[in-house]
């Protein structure tokens, strides 16, 4: 689905626009039927087409290459014409930050003017988990949020969602699929952007990053967070078998509304029934529901047994979220003890109520804190350029 009224730039991952820029395409990120019907159009023969997609299909994505010439089930002739037609680079990583603990940020850049942050972060069920992003920018505008300040410039493709996964797995040098003790294990879908406002891509991205004779993450290792986009719930769960999280914040309509503009649209009442009927929802599949501890806003008492009223009969998991201020942010988070009160509230109700501890502060990476570094680049950029050009003669 498109997003809202924002124009979007056309996607440029299809065979004919490829075909129509020249130059090699890239392969990288692509799935099954988009590399089969490339190799299709490049004159590989009809009835060798599922073969060879299955050879460089696992090259790539359970092997990692970045050279043709490790393919070596591939003859070295055929090899060497696809080599010319097709490429397996990667997008330009233009800033890799490690932080204290750990956590990871890398800012992407997919084409000219298409930047995206991804965020490894350590520790995440036992292993690791990266978050990725589905929109640049986001036409949303929830308030506790910094991306949410970011206009919308455009969706994200199938293949630029999968890049991101390989990006990290490169940078994690976890490669292949099989070895032992790979840490990035789960994706969640909590970047940049409403994954359910680019479904269609998101959808396709989950085909290519579960496939088990590729990158092979396992569907239930898929998170996808929605503000409540409640149409979309229902059909996302059919389509891709993924866990749920909601980003709840407040558990009655007119507060969701001061916080979250999109609860006017579909109010709790909606959102709870598309919850209830969502695919495969079981004791042992419960929706996350995120709930980001604003101080005085959404954290006394009274909220917290709002929220267990709410939630009755769902099989659910609260994550408290500590709010991660940005400058100009109306929001201060919540006072520890008074966190710990409600997370106790809600677990005597029967509900996991984890504490998430804030990952990745030191470098921008956490909740909310993703548009705050690209902000930042962009302004040093500028100050840069201006001073550069004061310095010229
Ligand atoms: S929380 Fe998600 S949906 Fe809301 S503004 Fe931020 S990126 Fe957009």
């Amino acid at each position: 689905m498109r997003a809202m009224s924002t124009p979007l730039i056309t996607p440029d991952n299809r065979p004919a626009a490829k075909a129509a820029v020249g130059g090699p395409v890239r392969l990288v990120g692509l799935g099954r039927k988009e590399i089969a019907e490339h190799l299709e159009n490049f004159g590989i023969e009809p009835k060798k087409v599922r073969m060879r997609t299955k050879q460089i299909f696992h090259w790539i994505y359970n092997y990692g290459v970045t050279d043709w010439d490790q393919m070596t089930n591939i003859g070295k002739d055929l090899r060497a014409k696809l080599s010319k037609a097709f490429s397996l680079e990667r997008p330009e990583i233009i800033e890799r930050q490690i932080s204290v603990d750990g956590t990871r940020k890398y800012l992407i850049r997919m084409a000219p003017g298409i930047e995206v942050e991804s965020v490894f972060i350590p520790d995440v069920s036992k292993t690791g988990a990266l978050c990725v992003s589905s929109q640049v920018g986001c036409t949303l505008t929830c308030k506790f949020c910094h991306t949410g300040t970011q206009r919308l410039v455009r969706n994200l493709t199938a293949r630029e969602i999968v890049l991101q996964v390989i990006i990290a797995r490169d940078d994690l040098g976890e490669w292949p699929t099989t070895q032992d003790n790979r840490k990035l294990t789960n994706i969640v879908f909590m970047g940049m952007g409403e994954p359910l406002y680019n479904t269609e891509n998101v959808g396709d991205a989950l085909d290519t990053i579960c496939d088990p004779e590729g990158l092979g993450i396992g569907r239930r290792r898929i998170t996808v967070s929605t503000s409540g986009v409640v149409p979309e719930i229902g059909p996302m769960g059919e389509r891709t078998s993924a866990m749920l999280a909601i980003s709840l914040h407040a558990a009655n309509d007119s507060l969701r509304e001061q916080i979250m503009p999109i609860n006017r649209k579909y109010p709790l009442k909606d959102l709870m029934q598309a919850c209830r009927d969502y695919p495969g929802l079981s004791n042992s599949r419960r929706i996350t529901f995120e709930y980001v501890m604003l101080k005085g806003v959404n954290d006394s008492p009274k909220h917290a047994k709002e929220l267990i009223q709410l939630l009755r009969g769902i099989p659910a998991k609260v994550n408290l979220i500590p709010f991660n201020p940005w400058p100009g942010s109306a929001y201060e988070c919540s006072d520890w003890e008074t966190i710990e009160s409600f997370a106790d509230i809600v677990n005597r109700a029967g509900y996991a109520s984890p504490i998430r501890t804030p990952r990745g502060r030191d470098i921008l990476a956490a909740c909310g804190q993703l548009k705050s570094e690209s902000e930042k680049q962009r302004a040093s950029d500028i100050r840069r350029q201006t001073r550069l050009k004061a310095e010229s003669p």
